[in-house]
């Protein structure tokens, strides 16, 4: 007899974790539960989506036809309310009831709340989900004004395929330069200079106190004092684990919901994978460390040993014409780390190789990031890089030569 397997939430760690299962040649009986109405897509092209450069046909991660194959049942657009565990059962919002041997949680993130008065109204949203990003689409076609409050990754990538899409969009970021938690401040800068060429305002260390307007929005009041015309909000601002579900059924949880190396919760019976989940101190906002956990995951569900173990993460902007890649650590104030800068003011090519006795630790690439996989395999391999220190910055084909 097969035993349940139930899966909450239907996003990119699940779709990865029923990969993984399937290859595995796993014996469970598989349901997936999913809030959503559509089969599991890729989150992350959403951005591309709402620049008008892909469709949201293009991102489904695998047909309809693959799930009914693999013998895997798909229950959507109705998310698990509670979670009965001394019944073992998962009940729905519509009050169906999934028995389970194994539960797994991969209910993601959603949209931290800013905390700006009338930050609940309608016209502030997110980007997460197909849902927002069809409504974003749409508002593009009558509203002119756009604000969107974050610099990080998710926030340019809105405030860039709004512009694209013909809406006059300020950004508002509280750092001093944008990506302030993957660049240095040359490379944030020089980001943020080409933005503004392209017609991005930029609105930095501030932040958004009040939207105004009586029906509808019609601007937003920023900290030091500034009037800034908006017909919708769009906040970037941080993600918020969804635990609650785990939380009212009694699992620990902190900021997420908490994970051991195995990805057991406080239950035995119960996993948490990706973007709700909290290991040590730390919880996630990319997809590498998310696939990490899924197969790791997956293997234990099919009798192996294997456990999860935090790696370094490499990431990318996904913006047309602007290439930035940045890995591991990036403060260069750190005891022992010494930087190596190489700089083109006229094509604003900039890299900054930070090493730890001449081991690469971290990369700041700006313009040509060519060398970054390059680079971050070195990284992770903690190679003696001394030989190459002149070439370095050069990249492969230098270092090779040399
Ligand atoms: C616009 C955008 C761009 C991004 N770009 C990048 C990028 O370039 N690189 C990168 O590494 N990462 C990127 N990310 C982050 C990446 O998408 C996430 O790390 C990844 O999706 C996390 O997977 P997950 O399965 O944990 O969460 P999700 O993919 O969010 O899936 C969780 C699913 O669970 C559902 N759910 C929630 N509660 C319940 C419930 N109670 N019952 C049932 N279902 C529930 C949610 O509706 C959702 O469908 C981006 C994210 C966004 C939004």
């Amino acid at each position: 007899m097969k035993q349940d397997l139930v899966i909450i939430g239907f996003g990119m760690a699940s779709h990865r974790l029923l990969q993984s299962l399937v290859a595995a040649g796993h014996n469970w009986n598989i349901t997936v539960i999913g809030s959503e109405p559509d089969p599991a897509y890729n989150r992350i092209l959403l951005s591309p989506v709402l620049a008008g450069e892909m469709t949201s046909e293009d991102l489904y991660l695998s047909p309809l036809d693959w799930y009914r194959r693999n013998g895997i049942r798909l229950h959507l657009g109705d998310g698990v309310a509670t979670l009965e565990r001394d019944n073992r059962v998962a009940v729905t919002e519509q009050g169906r009831r999934f028995p389970y041997d194994r539960v797994v949680f991969a209910t993601g993130s959603r949209p931290a709340r800013p905390g700006f008065e009338g930050d609940n109204r309608p016209g502030v949203v997110g980007l997460r989900n197909l849902a927002d990003t069809h409504w974003l689409l749409e508002q593009t076609h009558t509203q002119r004004h756009a604000v969107v409050l974050g610099g990080g990754f998710l926030g340019l990538e809105a405030a860039e395929g709004l512009r694209r899409q013909g809406m006059q969009v300020s950004l508002v970021h509280r750092g001093h330069y944008l990506l302030n938690r993957q660049l240095d401040a040359t490379a944030g800068q020089l980001l943020g200079q080409t933005l503004s060429k392209r017609g991005l305002d930029l609105y930095l260390e501030n932040g958004i106190t009040r939207v105004l307007g009586k029906d509808a929005i019609r601007q937003v009041a920023l900290h030091d004092g500034t009037l800034l015309d908006a017909d919708l909000v769009v906040v970037a601002a941080g993600i918020t684990p969804n635990r609650e579900v785990a939380e009212y059924a009694g699992l620990a949880c902190e900021r997420g919901i908490l994970v051991d190396d195995q990805l057991l919760t406080s239950d035995p019976a119960i996993h948490a994978l990706g973007e709700c989940c909290q290991f040590g101190d730390r919880t996630y906002g990319l997809v590498e460390p998310v696939n990490q956990q899924a197969d790791v995951l997956a293997g234990r569900l099919c009798g192996a040993d294997t456990v999860y173990e935090d790696k370094a993460v490499a990431t990318r902007l996904k913006i047309s014409g602007i290439n930035v890649y940045s890995c591991g650590e990036l403060d260069s104030r750190h005891p022992g780390i010494e930087s190596i800068v190489y700089h083109d003011r006229h094509s604003g090519e900039y890299r900054n190789l930070l090493l730890e006795d001449n081991r690469l630790v971290g990369a700041i690439l700006y313009g040509d990031t060519s060398a970054g996989p390059w680079l971050f395999e070195h990284l992770q391999q903690g190679t003696d890089l001394e030989p190459w220190r002149a070439q370095l910055a050069f990249g492969e084909a230098y270092c090779e030569a040399a």
